[in-house]
């Protein structure tokens, strides 16, 4: 791969799943060591678009190159590539260790059982190992599945709502796997509805409304106030306006 060349590259997406266009027209780049936040409404897209770029799903048209080149239609999975989305297809009945193992041999990764162990202890699991994972609570089910991405070091990671679930010590691992992986040069495409998550995680932010890329910015100096009313407009812009107040 080119030095120059983006990580991901994405040009006229267009997504129809049945009679519904769920993505239109969308282009964007993510260049080594770059990290592009998506703010958008429930039903935008965003997760549709995640599996698309993660290869699970099919274009309608358009591209999407990785790595410097078109993704293909059946590729085998790249273990370069992760997402962290909504459905961990983690097995309940497998213990933590087990489930990572298991991946870790799907993707060949080398010495797949240490490197699990080590992902289970940088991911604070270390303790819950070897538990069943179906008695896993929502936020360590995350962690789980947080530490199974990071096994793979993956160069282009793909997280969908990656903190939901997760309490504060487990945000800050993420957030501290987040830094490693841009100074690394890996590029990140995150999805969010917090404008301050999507200003920590990220170097440009974009917003999805109804399968369009509608706006973006670099976010270098921009605070979360200014892109809380820029995002709001957007929502207003869509008929989709938020009036909140207390008391
Ligand atoms: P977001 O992640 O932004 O909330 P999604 O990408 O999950 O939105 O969904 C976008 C649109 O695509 C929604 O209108 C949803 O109904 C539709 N959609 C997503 N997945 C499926 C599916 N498996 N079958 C049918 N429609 C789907
Ligand atoms: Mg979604």
């Amino acid at each position: 791969m080119d030095k120059a060349e983006p990580v991901l590259r994405v040009k006229h997406l267009e997504k129809w799943i049945g009679e519904r266009r769920v993505l239109a027209n969308v282009s964007l780049e993510v260049g080594p060591g770059g990290g592009l936040a998506i703010l958008g409404p429930n039903g935008a897209g965003k997760s549709t678009l995640l599996k698309v770029v993660a290869g699970l799903w099919s274009p309608s048209a358009g591209e999407v190159w990785r790595f410097g080149a078109p993704m293909e239609d059946e590729g085998r999975p790249d273990p370069r590539v992760n997402l962290v989305g909504h459905h961990s297809f983690l097995y309940p009945a497998l213990s933590g260790l087990e489930n990572l193992e298991i991946y870790g041999r799907l993707y060949q990764i080398p010495r797949p059982r240490e490197r699990a162990l080590a992902a289970l202890e940088r991911f604070g699991l270390g303790w819950s190992s070897r538990d069943p994972v179906r008695t896993y609570s929502r936020g360590m089910k995350q962690r789980l599945t947080l530490a199974r991405a990071w096994m793979c070091q993956p160069q282009l990671l793909l997280l969908d709502e990656p903190y939901v679930g997760l309490d504060l010590p487990g945000q800050r691992l993420l957030d501290d796997w987040l830094e490693e992986h841009r100074r690394s040069g890996g590029a990140r495409l995150v999805i969010t509805h917090y404008p301050e998550e999507a200003l920590r995680v990220s170097d440009a932010v974009a917003i999805l409304i109804r399968g369009r890329l509608v706006w973006w910015a670099a976010t270098s100096g921009m605070s979360a106030d200014a892109l809380t009313r820029e995002y709001s407009g957007w929502l207003a812009k869509g008929g989709m306006a938020v009036s909140v107040s207390f008391g």
